[in-house]
């Protein structure tokens, strides 16, 4: 019997693994040409060749529906002319021209382009900035031009004129100018204007003096409006009396006094006021001063009322004395230098005020005593009367 060569491990794992792959591929080629003979019969694949549309079917289909379908037409048609205009560059330029004249030319088309452009710029947001950076680029330099710089400033000064389009400009300045750059890069654009353009400089010094000079005329007009306000004013004198302090004022200082005008809880107070008021000017008008008016308007008593302690008594006739008797018993004479003012009915003391003390007594003793005191009786006869 011939002996057997003994296998190491490796070659018995070996040897079953290629067992197993053969046995693998064998199941594989067994359900391959299972497939082959199904799908290889004639019957089947006559049947799977007619089933198949052709090139042509498959055109004259799409013509059919090119034909038929009037959205699918315009989507077929925009694909291929973008992919051309995409693809090719002639095309491009071509078509860019032909628009452009078109534009220039037709105006149909001229405002329906306008409208559609609108419609897209308000509605849609990318579009929009994408559109301002556009603009802002190609305004900037186009702006070099100095045809067109001309041109821009006309136009926006034509703009300016327009209230609302100036109203809203400021209002985007103005928003704008809080922008610490933007603000820093217009000092700047002014300090280099300033410095280097001599007309411009001219211009801004004739700016500065207009302002200045319309500030000034302003100024002016209403200091001048001030004075004759306060002229007109003064004219009248301090002839209205505040019916609760019973002060002398002018007529800016006092409004006209009504019952109404407070409430309910200070009509004691008003009662007393009125009562206490025995003022009878040819004016039947009654006034009561702001400081006054203050305090009523809050129930309160004014603590410069009259009523509030500060009422004058009237003087008894036996005290009413001429102006030289009440020289001769006042206690001071005074000296003073009094100067009427130009204006307001007023008078001014001029330098100092003597203060001279009197001896009222002397002056009463060296007086001709009075009939009572002299002894005297008096008789009448009848052809006098002596005392
Ligand atoms: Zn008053």
């Amino acid at each position: 019997m011939p002996r057997t060569k003994r296998l190491s491990a490796a070659a018995k794992a070996k040897r079953r693994s290629g067992k197993k792959k053969e046995t693998c591929a064998h199941n594989y080629n067994q359900a391959t040409a299972a497939v082959d003979e199904t799908q290889s019969s004639p019957s089947s694949t006559r049947r799977r060749i007619s089933k198949r549309p052709t090139l042509r079917t498959t055109i004259e289909q799409r013509k059919r529906k090119y034909k038929a379908h009037a959205v699918f037409s315009n989507v077929t048609r925009s694909n291929a002319m973008r992919k051309k205009y995409a693809e090719n560059t002639s095309f491009r330029s071509l078509w860019r021209k032909r628009m452009q004249a078109k534009y220039v030319h037709d105006a149909v088309f001229h405002a329906h382009w306008q409208r559609r452009m609108r419609q897209k710029y308000r509605s849609n947001c990318t579009f929009r900035c994408l559109w301002r950076k556009k603009m802002q680029l190609t305004r900037a330099e186009k702006y070099k031009d100095s045809a067109f710089r001309d041109y821009w400033r006309a136009e926006m000064r034509t703009k300016y004129l327009d209230e609302t389009f100036r109203e809203q400009w400021r209002h985007t300045m103005r928003a704008k100018y809080k922008d610490a750059a933007f603000r820093e890069h217009c000092r700047s654009q002014m300090r280099a204007s300033y410095t280097h353009s001599v007309s411009n400089r001219m211009l801004k010094k004739q700016r500065v003096k207009n302002c200045r000079a319309r500030q000034a005329a302003t100024v002016k007009t209403c200091f001048n409006s001030a004075i004759a306000v306060f002229r007109k004013h003064i004219q009248e004198g301090p002839i209205f009396t505040c019916i609760s302090c019973h002060r002398h004022l002018y007529r800016q200082s006092v409004s006209g006094f009504k019952m109404s005008k407070y409430k309910r809880d200070s009509n004691a107070i008003l009662d007393r006021i009125i009562s206490a008021f025995t003022n009878s000017d040819a004016d039947d008008k009654r006034y009561v001063c702001i400081t006054c008016h203050s305090y009523l308007v809050r129930g309160k008593l004014p603590p410069q009322a009259a009523v509030n302690g500060l009422l004058l008594e009237n003087i008894p006739s036996a005290l009413r004395v001429t102006e030289l008797e009440s020289v001769l018993i006042a206690q001071r004479v005074l000296f003073m230098k009094l100067m009427a003012l130009p204006r307001g009915r007023q008078r001014a003391i001029h330098g100092a005020v003597v203060n001279v003390p009197s001896n009222v007594s002397s002056t009463v003793t060296s007086l001709p005593l009075t009939p009572s005191k002299a002894c005297t009786v008096a008789a009448e006869t009848e052809t006098s009367t002596a005392i």
